[in-house]
């Protein structure tokens, strides 16, 4: 049976989110505003701030809550998470505040999964506890979305394991104190055996960090949050390596649809504020004699919005509610990837449109700073390409799909009308008869 009813005790907790989020975690936005400022561990007024609003969600039971009890967290389901993140989406901040902060989560995830009782100890722990922040250093500057070109590898020297090469786009890793580094440590393997992935604590000599590359909404060009990092001969003991030698694909993978679907949660509350804006400004201002929500076309672009919200929060809810189901065994392992795709495809669009919309609305105010639409706007793009980008899943997807298609037996299709009609007639023959 499907359910879409909320337990009166579970709600209570997303009322106690929802006015924290309102209270707490968007004046910390409009307190600390500066991009990448949450994951900054020396930016001490912020972290004096930020220590309590933790201290206070931990209280509550609801830090890492994406996490289940078997990885050290509380493991409240997909779902629950689902509506938990579409609060937490509100604001830049809430996710750090709530424990819930990319690329911690999916980071904290494979230690908690592959990692070994020192790993967990001295890496999991303080990651958990929201003491430290990490990194995770994949995509290279040659071969983005294909790892199939990664040339970035790790060779064994003793009881060592060396890594050479370089990384594009490894997010904090300035803030970082210590990187997941995916690696090739067999370049004749398969893809998925190819390669392996390492815990490297920050200050392993050899780490160059060649410049902190900038996006949309830094100040500074070349001070922004995305290392281009080159590792120079970097060493880390054997026992450094998360999971088994080959295994660094597989780990990836582990860490990659959580992180996926986790954005899109968080999506569906950055356009719920969105469309709250564009509602509150068409029944706030006058042109041409009415309200701007008594214009047509202004309510068309309400009425898109609502329609595609809702869909795309079914979708979410629908590949969460799937996850669960595979947590339970009740799915097997993978019938969530498609959805999970879907959800990456989707995310991107239905943000550029509600965001553009309620922009749109806002005329000059929207686009100007003094309102947050055009830098969640300009975030777009940003959102489509991190965890791999929207085209690589959207073609993915329908290659699933063709997969399973079968040609038409004829020269028609099998839905050609005249066929079809045919076949009925051979069927009853003295059907049209009167
Ligand atoms: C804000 C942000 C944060 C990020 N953080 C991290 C991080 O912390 N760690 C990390 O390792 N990486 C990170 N990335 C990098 C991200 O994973 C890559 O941007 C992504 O995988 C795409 O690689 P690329 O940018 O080199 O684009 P390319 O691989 O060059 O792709 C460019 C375009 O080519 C097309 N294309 C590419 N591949 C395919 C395909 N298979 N099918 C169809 N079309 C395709 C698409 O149109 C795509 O947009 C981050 C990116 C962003 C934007």
């Amino acid at each position: 049976m499907i359910d879409f009813s909320i337990e009166p005790e579970f709600q209570a907790r997303l009322d106690w989110m929802d006015t924290f989020v309102r209270e707490e975690c968007e004046t910390m936005d409009l307190l600390f505003p500066e991009q990448g400022a949450q994951f900054d561990p020396g930016y001490k007024a912020a972290r004096r701030h930020l220590k309590p609003l933790q201290d206070e969600v931990k209280k509550q039971g609801l830090w890492a809550c994406h996490l289940g009890p078997h990885l050290g967290g509380p493991g409240y389901g997909q779902v629950k998470l689902a509506l938990m993140n579409e609060i937490i989406g509100r604001s830049n901040w809430a996710p750090v505040v709530f424990g819930t902060a990319a690329p911690d989560t999916g980071n904290a995830e494979i230690l908690a999964l592959f990692g070994t009782p020192e790993q967990k100890e001295k890496y999991l722990g303080p990651l958990m506890a929201g003491e430290i922040v990490s990194c995770f250093s994949m995509t290279e500057p040659q071969g983005g979305a294909d790892p199939d070109v990664f040339t970035c590898k790790a060779t064994r020297e003793g009881d060592e394991w060396v890594i050479e090469g370089e990384k594009w786009f490894s997010s904090n890793a300035r803030f970082a104190s210590f990187l997941l580094v995916i690696a090739v440590t067999d370049p004749d393997a398969p893809l998925t055996e190819r390669m392996s992935m390492f815990v490297v604590p920050a200050d392993t000599p050899g780490i160059e960090i060649l410049r902190n590359v900038a996006i949309v909404g830094d100040t500074d060009p070349d001070n922004g949050h995305h290392a281009h990092i080159r590792y120079n001969k970097v060493r880390v003991p054997l026992d450094h390596m998360l999971g088994n030698p080959g295994e660094g694909f597989k780990v990836a993978q582990a860490r990659l649809g959580g992180g996926r679907i986790h954005h899109a949660m968080r999506t569906v509350g950055m356009c719920n504020r969105a469309l709250d804006m564009m509602l509150e400004r068409a029944v706030s201002r006058q042109t041409k004699g009415k309200m701007l929500g008594e214009h047509q076309l202004v309510q068309a672009k309400i009425a898109d919005s609502i329609i595609e919200l809702e869909q795309f929060r079914l979708l979410v809810l629908k590949t969460a509610w799937m996850i669960d189901e595979i947590e339970a065994g009740r799915m097997k392992h993978g019938a969530a990837r498609k959805h999970i795709g879907m959800c990456k495809v989707a995310m991107a669009s239905v943000y550029a449109n509600v965001v553009g919309r309620a922009l749109e609305v806002h005329g000059s105010l929207g686009i100007s700073l003094d309102m947050p639409l055009a830098k969640w706007y300009a975030g777009n793009m940003a959102l489509a390409f991190a965890d791999g980008p929207t085209d690589a899943h959207r073609s993915q997807l329908a290659r699933a799909y063709l997969k399973r298609a079968k040609p038409a037996d004829g020269m028609f299709p099998s839905e050609h009308i005249p066929t079809r009609t045919a076949k009925a007639l051979e069927r009853y023959p003295d059907a049209r008869e009167a």
